[in-house]
């Protein structure tokens, strides 16, 4: 599945998971090659870097990310620190709770 696509929401990543992990494709982090993240929360991390780097992340892919590590039913709260820092920085019209449309 993917986590959200080039242009998607203005998004200037595009994540999926794939059966090597999670992939940043493309990366213009790495000059176009692809990150590849083990698990979820690795994945957030490196939005965060790409958010440190000016790309636009949407804040729907980092909770995508989020649910599938803590479940979708799970309260999503305490969030972890990534989660919080990458919310700062996407600014607070963005930080709407995205997962609360989707009860
Ligand atoms: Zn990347």
């Amino acid at each position: 599945m993917s986590y959200c696509r080039f242009g998607e929401e203005g998004s200037d990543v595009y994540v999926f998971g794939s059966s090597l992990g999670i992939e940043c494709c493309g990366c213009s982090l790495r000059q176009g090659h692809s990150t590849l993240a083990a698990t979820p929360q690795a994945m957030i991390a490196h939005l965060v870097e790409h958010k440190i780097a000016g790309h636009y992340v949407p804040i729907a892919a980092i909770e995508r990310l989020w649910l599938e590590v803590v479940g979708p039913k799970a309260a999503v709260r305490p969030e972890p620190e990534v989660m919080t820092r990458a919310r700062q920085m996407l600014g607070p019209e963005e930080c709407q709770d995205v997962g609360a449309q989707e009860t």
